[in-house]
C-alpha cells in the first residue's frame, strides 16, 4: 500500500530564482533555493516546479530550449547534492485555452496522480498571487507568497488581481516558506 506523501509545487521565476519574469533562458537561481530544495529532499517532501512558460506557444522559445535549460539546472542542482523530484510545465497561452496553465489544475492534477500526493498536507509555493495562490486554492493545498520576484507587487498594486484569496503565509523567501512548512505552525 502507498502512503500518500507531502509534496511542496514550486514556482521558478521569481521564486527559486530570477532574472526576468517570462524568459526562463536567463533563469539562475537564488543561493538560498539550493538550502530550500536540500531541507525537502532530506526531509522526503516531494519537490515538484509547476511553471508556466507560456512563451513557448508564442514561438519565442521551443520546447526544446526549455528542456535544455532544465538539464543545465538540474546538472547544476545534482552538483549541489539536491534535486527535484519532477517538473511540469505548461507551455500555453491563455488564449490556447488548456486546462494546464496556472491557476489551472491540469498540471497539479496529473503529478497528484504520479507520485501519490497527499494534496490537502502539501503546499504550493510562488510569488505571484492570481497565478501561484489561486492554483493552491483550486487543487485543494496551502499556499505561501514569497516576497521575491513580483510577490511585493502582488501584494500591493497587484492586490486586485487575487482579490477573495489569502496565503496561508507570507514568507521573504522560499527557503523561509520551506522552514515554515516543517514547523509545526504549518499544521492547522
Ligand atoms: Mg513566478
Ligand atoms: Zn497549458
Amino acid at each position: 500500500m502507498t502512503k500518500d506523501r507531502k509534496a511542496v509545487f514550486l514556482d521558478m521565476q521569481g521564486t527559486l530564482g530570477g532574472t526576468g519574469v517570462d524568459d526562463i533562458t536567463n533563469f539562475e537561481f537564488y543561493p538560498f533555493s539550493i538550502e530550500a530544495l536540500r531541507l525537502l529532499n532530506e526531509n522526503g517532501i516531494l519537490a515538484i516546479v509547476i511553471t508556466n512558460q507560456s512563451n513557448i506557444s508564442r514561438g519565442i522559445i521551443s520546447q526544446k530550449d526549455f528542456e535544455d535549460k532544465m538539464d543545465v539546472l538540474n546538472k547544476e542542482l545534482a552538483e549541489k547534492g539536491v534535486y527535484f523530484d519532477d517538473v511540469y510545465c505548461c507551455p500555453h497561452t491563455r488564449e490556447d485555452k488548456c486546462t494546464c496553465k496556472k491557476p489551472l489544475v491540469g498540471l497539479i492534477e496529473a503529478a497528484v496522480k504520479k507520485h501519490d500526493v497527499d494534496i490537502k498536507e502539501s503546499f504550493v509555493i510562488g510569488d505571484m498571487g492570481n497565478s501561484d495562490i489561486v492554483l493552491a486554492r483550486n487543487a485543494g493545498a496551502k499556499g505561501i507568497l514569497v516576497l521575491t520576484g513580483v510577490g511585493k507587487a502582488s501584494l500591493t498594486s497587484f492586490r486586485h488581481t487575487w482579490e477573495g484569496y489569502d496565503a496561508d503565509f507570507v514568507a521573504d523567501d522560499v527557503l523561509e516558506a520551506v522552514k515554515w512548512i516543517l514547523s509545526s505552525a504549518s499544521i492547522k
